[in-house]
């Protein structure tokens, strides 16, 4: 059985965990310089809110309902979402973390899985402050329905009987099916189909020829039938996460600079087929040694941007601070975080003019796509960090900065 695990209203969440005073208080998290909404909570979806609304034309509502708001904290963000994926590596032998808040992880063998998805809320909800929901069935698609599922009902559920996952897949409308994206629901709507149930009877050979062989994987899971290479990318917008397990353990910083580089051009590739930039570079490694499994992180906030060099620059910097030459590494990770949609390239004061960058970075786009990926790629670049953002309501780094630790007194 796999289980899916994801926070709830995660910005907002790690916001509230070290400010217990703002309790049922609806809380919005903006955008990159305070420009629009990028998260919100419950409580401020119930006032009408909405993702993507501008900061200036939300101040009605934000000032007439006591509102709080802040700015994007991503270093707070990517580290807790660290604590809650070793809370889970704790809980569970395999954990693959699927976004910043989302975790797929293996419970092959576990019995009673109601009951354990409930001590993994509770565990993670006590050692991270951070509530969870968790899905459980025999695939990963099922495992997605089923945290849908429990989102709108007690924070967890579990499928496993036919008749619980027939109910389920009765209960998804085809535009929720993981994955499944807004051009083919449509396609699938017009054709008369509407539900999970409805998309699972069409025949195989159909959806392969339809929607490629991903929509027919995805169908076979929801069928129950576990597809060990279904790849189904997460919203762009939680962050794009890119890593490998080395086939033998690596000491040299040398090649863990290399593959951390690697790792980087693919995860900019995709940043930049998405027409979007980063701010937030964070970079994990992780080394097998007598005292067992251990990952270490390290996160940094950069200049919105899209440029290969600065952002291998940024997780150099991060790796070498990591890096200590008597372990032994078997996997190193990159993550980008403080995704949004690149908005116009004009010169900025405070990012310098960013023209000659664009020029070069759409040239090795053209090498690469007509010669093949990695033609042209960067050996690296001094990293900066002269720059400035507007972020006016910028909680405390309360886990990663020594003068911010919350103070207790008694
Ligand atoms: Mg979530």
């Amino acid at each position: 059985m796999i289980g899916l695990v994801d926070c709830e209203s995660f910005y907002c969440s790690c916001e509230r965990a070290f400010r217990p005073d703002l309790k049922k208080t609806p809380i919005i998290v903006l955008s990159n310089n305070d420009h629009w909404i990028i998260a919100l909570n419950f409580e401020a979806k119930n006032l009408g809110l909405k993702r993507g609304v501008r900061f200036k034309e939300a101040l009605p509502i934000i000032n007439e309902n006591s509102v709080v708001f802040f700015s994007s904290n991503y270093t707070l963000y990517s580290d807790i979402s660290w604590r809650v994926m070793e809370t889970l590596r704790d809980l569970s032998p395999g954990v693959e973390s699927y976004s910043i808040d989302e975790a797929f992880i293996d419970l092959s063998g576990f019995k009673n899985l109601a009951v354990y998805g409930e001590t993994i809320r509770r565990t993670i909800k006590k050692q991270t402050l951070i509530p969870t929901t968790v899905g459980i069935a025999p695939t990963k698609a099922l495992a997605k329905t089923a945290q849908r599922l429990a989102k709108k009902d007690t924070g967890i559920h579990v499928l496993e009987t036919q008749k619980e996952i027939a109910e389920a897949l009765e209960l998804t409308p085809v535009e929720d099916i993981w994955g499944i994206g807004r051009a083919y629901a449509e396609k699938l709507e017009a054709a008369g189909i509407k539900t999970a149930t409805e998309f699972i009877k069409i025949p195989g050979w159909i959806v392969k020829k339809e929607m490629t062989s991903v929509g027919w994987r995805l169908q076979r899971e929801l069928k129950g039938i576990p597809m060990a290479d279904l790849k189904i990318e997460a919203d762009p917008r939680k962050g794009i996460i890119s890593a490998r397990q080395f086939r033998s353990p690596v000491q040299e910083l040398s090649i863990l600079y290399e593959a951390i580089s690697y790792y980087a051009e693919l995860a900019v590739e995709k940043l930049r087929a998405q027409e979007c930039t980063t701010n937030s570079v964070t970079v994990s490694l992780e080394s097998s040694g007598s005292g067992g499994r251990n990952g270490r992180h390290a996160s940094i906030e950069i200049a919105p941007t899209d440029y290969l060099p600065d952002i291998i620059s940024a997780a150099r910097s991060l790796l070498k601070k990591l890096y200590s030459s008597d372990l032994e590494y078997w996997r190193t990770t990159i993550f980008l975080f403080g995704i949004e949609p690149i908005t116009g390239r004009q010169m900025n004061f405070f990012y310098g003019d960013n023209r000659k960058k664009t020029v070069l970075s759409e040239k090795v786009d053209e090498i690469n796509s007509k010669l093949g990926q990695h033609t042209v790629h960067p050996c690296g670049s001094e990293f900066r960090t002269d720059w400035g953002m507007r972020r006016a309501y910028l909680s405390p780094c309360y886990t990663t900065r020594i003068k911010d630790f919350p103070v207790a007194h008694w």
